[in-house]
């Protein structure tokens, strides 16, 4: 593609503006690609491209841009309590409505929320609440939490050392100590000519290991998101949940979910939780709880951790934003919607299928190797032969051509590693799947001739 000369805007945003996960000198020489508006599942450019978002941004616009029920919800709160905090025996009425409104969608027994501003301060909040937990139970031993590489929990201290991405940790010596990996349940990376139910079985049992090297009596918690979202949409084979929650159990190690992509209907349940038949003691929400219009976050509290923490004293932990009244108003007005429209329901029974049955149409194609998903997740693997689904060598970029490739096109897409993966907006209509399958083939034949001349 020819380089065109930075915009104005563009030049202001090279000399003044860091990105989050941004390589910034190949920026400063391409400068930044420029969104400036939305609506519904679509977003436009500056110079007035049309792109399908088939990422909702990230993972979070579930409700599609340009809802304004939401916007009237944050206007009308603007209004009347832009601001006031929920430290020191106070609340006010939006943060209570969506702690109770939220007890009646979670799983389990889980009739506590702890509010957040995002997803990283829900698994920073994580940590210490477990910890907090252990020591008021008299056993502060209890404290070294398990987590899995590759896993993605946040960009915070505690988040990026729960998490499990080696080049995060690489940067600023993490994870912090009490924190250790197990291996993630990827089948098709590493599933290593087992059937999908022996490597489930064998990867969930890595964490009964652990648990036996460590001493059961020095761990306080496992943390999993029930798929891997920004580590490539891996969906574990359907013998993994069951048993890590069974060995949580028979060790007495809280079970802690990170459903921060995966809750609030991405899988066609409320929380993904429910689909694996899990009753966790903690889990994590963000991102689509406000589809993305302003930041918050929640950790859910099962009984069993919310009667010890309301007995062991204060909690020395909060947040200036913990539960900001704007952001819980923007949260019931998406959880309205998401009833009125039976968006939940829609993704289980129509949207979710039909998306599923059309991606799945694209395992045809000479570079993919597996194609996967549920609900309005789904993933597929570039490889450079599909006999054996052998992968492109590293510095090939096969994932990052097909990403270009998609831009031009006019399709959000995202690349992990040769990993293509898509999570669009709850409202996604079929004409708009179509749409999204016929440019996501496109950009495949176009990556294919790239990579074969
Ligand atoms: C995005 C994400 C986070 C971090 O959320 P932020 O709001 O970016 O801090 C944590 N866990 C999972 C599973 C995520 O996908």
């Amino acid at each position: 593609m020819a380089k065109l000369p930075k915009s104005p805007l563009q030049q202001l945003d090279a000399a003044h503006h860091l990105h989050p996960f941004t390589d910034s000198q190949a920026l400063h020489h391409k400068g930044a690609r420029v969104i400036e508006r939305g609506e519904g599942v679509y977003l436009w450019d500056a110079d007035g491209n049309r792109i399908l978002d088939a990422m909702a941004g990230l993972w979070c616009v579930n409700l599609g841009y340009g809802r304004e029920e939401l916007v009237q919800a944050a206007e009308q709160q603007l209004r009347r309590l832009p601001y006031y905090n929920l430290f020191f025996q106070t609340t006010h009425p939006r943060a209570t409505e969506l702690a109770a409104t939220l007890a009646t969608l979670l799983p389990g027994d889980m009739e506590h929320v702890f509010f957040t501003g995002s997803g990283s301060e829900c698994n920073d909040t994580v940590v210490r609440m477990v910890r907090h937990y252990w020591a008021e139970q008299g056993r502060p031993e209890r404290n070294t939490i398990i987590s899995r590489h590759n896993a993605y929990h946040g960009s915070t201290l505690a988040g990026a050392s729960l998490g499990g991405m080696k080049p995060m940790h690489a940067q600023g010596g993490l994870p912090l100590p009490g924190i250790v990996h197990i291996d993630q349940p990827y089948y098709f990376g590493e599933g290593g000519g087992q059937s999908p139910h022996q490597f489930g079985l064998q990867r969930a049992r890595q964490l009964e290991q652990k648990i036996l090297e460590l001493g059961p009596d020095k761990v306080a918690a496992f943390i999993g998101e029930p798929i891997q979202g920004a580590g490539g949409v891996i969906i574990p084979p359907d013998s993994y949940w069951p048993e890590i929650q069974r060995i949580c159990r028979q060790y007495d190690i809280l079970l802690v979910m990170d459903e921060v992509i995966c809750g609030f209907g991405r899988t066609g349940h409320w929380f993904a939780s429910e689909h694996y038949g899990l009753q966790p003691d903690l889990l994590c929400m963000a991102k689509g709880i406000t589809s993305g219009y302003i930041p918050l976050g929640a950790v859910a509290v099962g009984s069993r951790v919310a009667a010890g923490l309301i007995k062991g004293g204060e909690f020395f932990h909060g947040f200036t934003y913990s539960g900001h009244p704007v952001a819980c108003a923007v949260a019931l007005a998406n959880i309205a919607v998401m009833q009125q429209e039976r968006l939940v329901a829609r993704v289980h029974d129509d949207i979710g299928p039909y998306l599923q049955r059309e991606w799945a149409s694209l395992s045809s194609h000479p570079l993919v190797g597996e194609t996967r998903g549920l609900g309005l997740l789904a993933a597929l693997e570039l490889v450079a032969d599909k006999s054996d689904n052998r992968r492109f060598d590293e510095d090939v970029g096969a994932g990052v051509i097909c990403r270009e490739h998609c831009f031009e096109l006019g399709l959000v897409m995202r690349a992990v590693g040769d990993t293509m993966i898509i999570s669009p907006p709850l409202v996604i209509g079929r004409a708009e799947v179509d749409e999204l399958i016929t440019r996501a083939r496109q950009a495949l034949d176009l990556t294919y001739q790239t990579l074969m001349n």
